[in-house]
């Protein structure tokens, strides 16, 4: 393309689409609003590139897209244990939950993953839900390698290794891929049995965080998070580890599950927070390898990183005295519409069940 070349835009892409379908039959058998989807997509990616200095959009191999979606329903198309798919017509599935009252199907998404084909309801419902005000227990978290979450009240909740643990098992599944014959029948089996294991950890972590965050809303009206810089810690020497913690999906699901069940949930400066002491404030500067705090000033002593959950807790409070002041000048402020991707089915493997929850 040459540079002077001028932009491509959604509604040229959209014209030549309609034209390229009269040449290429193919293009006409998928149904044009899943097709226009795609187009919406690229149509990112060249924003992206022109405002944010993001590189050209890659040219997709096939099999590289995951998933499609089909953006909008006349009428609710899923009938008892069928959905019915424009093009596609009626397919088989497992549905994990019925859909509840009130709620209509706005989009469907689907997606491959390795273990099968699913199915992504986007479901809407007229309703104002209020965001949770700041009221009652607060707890403050303090999210590390060595613990993967400690509490300001003094809990300690173990990481597990997901990753990290299966390592050994990874490097068995991916001998077995090297040493089949190169784009082999074989090959792909073997690749897959890898595709299907990273699913599993990943399952298992998302598991994990989803029943830490509902732990922690249990005896908690407010919730209070650092704010992580997640690129920065990937990039850095414990990357691995990090990663295999997933704190960002953990932060982003304790924000939903809060949310769900009530709990006011925010985030505050995560600078210094283990060089203070929660107490009485004064800093008490401490490295890596120290994991007791101990305040010369007032004697207290506790974990390293529980003083640090104290402090995020402190800091919160102190945050939302603040918000507090301001929603009572400005008045209450009410949420637009409900909109949530509240369920996930799959019309193969009925044993797959956490999602969402
Ligand atoms: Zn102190």
């Amino acid at each position: 393309m040459a540079a002077d070349a001028p932009k491509v835009t959604y509604a040229k892409q959209c014209k030549s689409l309609t034209a390229a379908k009269k040449v290429l039959p193919h293009i006409a058998s998928v149904h044009s609003q899943v097709l226009q989807q795609v187009l919406q997509q690229l149509e990112k990616a060249f924003i992206s590139m022109w405002e944010q200095d993001h590189g050209f959009p890659r040219f997709k191999k096939p099999g590289r897209m995951r998933s499609f979606v089909f953006p909008q329903f006349k009428e609710c198309p899923v009938d008892r244990a069928f959905i019915n798919l424009p093009k596609l017509g009626r397919v088989k599935c497992v549905f994990h939950r019925p859909i509840p009252d009130g709620f209509i199907v706005k989009q469907v998404r689907v997606v491959r993953k390795a273990s099968g084909w699913y199915v992504m309801l986007t479901l809407e419902c007229e309703a104002c839900v209020p965001d949770a005000l700041p009221h009652g227990h607060p707890i403050g978290i303090d999210v590390g390698l060595d613990t993967f979450v400690a509490t300001s009240e003094g809990e300690l909740i173990d990481r597990p290794r997901f990753f990290v643990e299966s390592q050994h098992k990874l490097k068995l599944l991916n001998r077995d891929v090297s040493r089949k014959q190169l784009g082999s029948k074989n090959q792909q089996k073997a690749r897959h049995k890898v595709a299907r294991f990273y699913e599993g950890i990943g399952n298992k972590r998302k598991e994990f965080h989803i029943s830490v965050a509902h732990h922690l809303c249990d005896n908690a009206g407010m919730v209070f998070a650092e704010e992580l810089n997640l690129k920065g810690l990937a990039q850095g020497m414990l990357g691995k580890h990090c990663l295999d913690a997933g704190w960002g999906q953990f932060l982003s699901i304790l924000g939903w599950v809060s949310w769900k069940r009530g709990v006011y949930f925010a985030k505050v400066d995560a600078r210094g927070t283990s060089q203070y002491c929660p107490e009485c404030d004064t800093h008490t500067p401490k490295d890596l390898s120290v994991r007791v705090h101990s305040c010369p000033e007032c004697g207290y002593q506790t974990n390293r990183d529980v003083a640090s959950g104290q402090l995020v807790r402190n800091r919160g409070l102190a945050a939302v005295g603040q918000i507090v002041k301001k929603s009572v000048e400005q008045g209450e402020e009410t949420k637009p519409a409900l909109k949530q991707k509240i369920l996930e089915v799959t019309p193969r493997s009925p044993r797959y069940t956490a999602l969402g929850g």
